[in-house]
C-alpha cells in the first residue's frame, strides 16, 4: 500500500489533533445559543462567544473597535462585507489580477473593478497600488490577498494597506490563504477588514469569519435576514440587532466556531515554529521542483513565499498529472485554475482572443481551461511528502 502525500493544504487542511478535541468535548454539550435559558445553552453561548475573541487575537484586530462574525467560510465573509459596505454602481474597488474569485466576483456585483495588474511573474508592486489608489475617481475600498493560493506569493501588505489607510481607502484582506502560515496584526497594519476560512487552517468545513470594524455593521440590513438578527418584529416593521448578532441570522455553526477558535489559539501557540518549518518545506519545494526536467513553474522564486507551487511538465496536460500523481505515487496534489482564472490566464501567458474563446466554450458547456498543478504544503507536510514529489515527477 502507497503511503498517502497530502500535498493540497491550500485547498484544505485536515483538522489537527487539538481541534478534533475541542470538537470533542462540546459534542456532549452544546445546545441553543443566546436565548436558551438552560445551563447547557449558557455554557455553548458562553463559548460561542469566547471563540469570536479567539478569531480577533489570532488577527490581531482590537475588540473596542472590531467584532468578528462568523460565516460559512471566506466566500460567504466577502459576499456579506460587500453588501455591507453601502457600495454605489460607480463606486471604484481597486483589486488585484491575482484574486481569487472569492475577492473579485462579490466586489463585482456591488461596484466597479479597478484591477492592479501583475508581471509574468505573477506579482505586482506595492507602486501600482498606489498609482490605482491615485487614479480618479478615488476608490472607495481595496480589496486584496493576504498570499495567492496558485502561487503562494505574499504581496507586501504592509506598504499597501498604508498607502490605501493614508488615502481613506477601505482595506479588505482575504486571509484564506495567509491567516494558516503567518502572524497577522490587522492593528499595525491598518487592515480595515479580513475573512478567513477554517477548513484552510486545521478547522473543519463550514466555519469561517469576518472580522470587520462594528461600525460598518451599526446599519443597514444584513445580507441574511431572519431569527437571532432582530431586536423586534412586526408585519410593519423590523428593529434590528446590534453587531454581530444582525449579521448572524439563523442558528450559527457552534461546533465549527469553537473548532476555528481552537485552531487559532494552537496557530498562535508557535508562530517560531510553524514558520521555520514552513520555511525548509519552501527551499525543499523549490530545490525539488527545480531538478524537473520539462517542468516549468509559475510564480516568483524570491520574496515572501508560502509552501506552494503552481507548475506544468511539458507534454503532460495537467489533469492527467495530478491524476498519475496519485494513482501510481498516491500524491494528493490538484489542478486546474484554483478559482482564479484571471491570474492563471497571465501566468500562462493567455492572449486575449484565447481568453474569449475559452468563454465562448464555457457559455457553450465545454469547460476546458488550460490550467496547471499545485503543490502545497503546510504545518503538517513533511520533508519526506516533498521529495516523494520531487521523486515521482522525475520519474
Ligand atoms: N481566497 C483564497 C485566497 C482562497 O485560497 C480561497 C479558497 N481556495 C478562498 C478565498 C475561498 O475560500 P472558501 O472556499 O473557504 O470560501
Amino acid at each position: 500500500m502507497t503511503r498517502y502525500v497530502d500535498l493540497d493544504a491550500a485547498a484544505t487542511s485536515s483538522a489537527s489533533v487539538r481541534v478534533v478535541q475541542a470538537v470533542q468535548d462540546l459534542l456532549p454539550w452544546y445546545s441553543s445559543v443566546h436565548r436558551g435559558a438552560g445551563a447547557k445553552s449558557r455554557y455553548t453561548s458562553a463559548r460561542y462567544e469566547e471563540a469570536r475573541e479567539g478569531v480577533l487575537r489570532l488577527v490581531g484586530a482590537d475588540p473596542r473597535s472590531h467584532v468578528a462574525v462568523f460565516t460559512r467560510n471566506t466566500t460567504e465573509a466577502l459576499n456579506a462585507l460587500a453588501f455591507r459596505l453601502d457600495l454605489r454602481p460607480d463606486d471604484v474597488v481597486v483589486t488585484t489580477a491575482v484574486e481569487h474569485h472569492a475577492n473579485l466576483l462579490p466586489w463585482r456585483r456591488h461596484a466597479r473593478l479597478r484591477v492592479v495588474d501583475v508581471d509574468s511573474r505573477g506579482t505586482f508592486t506595492p507602486e501600482q497600488v498606489v498609482t490605482a489608489l491615485d487614479r480618479s475617481p478615488a476608490p472607495r475600498v481595496l480589496a486584496v490577498s493576504g498570499a495567492s493560493n496558485v502561487t503562494g506569493w505574499v504581496p507586501d501588505l504592509a506598504a499597501i494597506a498604508t498607502a490605501a489607510r493614508e488615502r481613506g481607502v477601505f482595506v479588505v484582506v482575504d486571509a484564506a490563504q495567509l491567516a494558516p502560515h503567518r502572524p497577522i496584526d490587522m492593528t499595525a497594519l491598518g487592515v480595515d477588514a479580513l475573512a478567513l476560512s477554517g477548513h484552510k487552517m486545521y478547522a473543519p468545513f463550514g466555519s469561517g469569519a469576518l472580522v470587520v470594524p462594528r461600525h460598518v455593521l451599526r446599519h443597514g440590513e444584513p445580507l441574511l435576514a431572519g431569527g437571532g438578527a432582530v431586536r423586534a418584529v412586526s408585519f410593519g416593521d423590523v428593529v434590528w440587532a446590534d453587531a454581530p448578532d444582525r449579521d448572524e441570522a439563523g442558528s450559527p455553526n457552534v461546533l465549527g466556531a469553537v473548532a476555528l477558535a481552537a485552531a487559532a489559539d494552537e496557530l498562535r501557540s508557535d508562530w517560531p515554529g510553524l514558520l521555520a518549518h514552513e520555511r525548509v518545506l519552501t527551499e525543499a519545494l523549490d530545490a525539488e521542483l527545480s531538478t524537473v526536467p520539462g517542468l516549468r513553474r509559475y510564480g516568483p522564486s524570491s520574496g515572501d513565499r508560502l509552501p506552494v507551487a503552481a507548475f506544468n511538465l511539458e507534454g503532460v496536460p495537467h489533469g492527467l498529472l495530478a491524476a498519475r500523481l496519485s494513482a501510481e505515487y498516491g500524491i494528493g496534489v490538484r489542478s486546474g485554475c484554483f478559482c482564479a482564472h484571471p491570474y492563471m490566464a497571465r501566468l500562462l501567458d493567455l492572449t486575449e482572443k484565447q481568453v474569449e474563446r475559452f468563454h465562448q466554450d464555457a457559455r457553450a458547456g465545454r469547460r476546458q481551461l488550460p490550467g496547471a498543478v499545485r503543490a502545497s504544503a503546510n504545518r503538517a507536510t513533511s520533508i519526506r511528502d516533498v521529495i516523494a514529489l520531487g521523486e515521482a515527477l522525475r520519474a
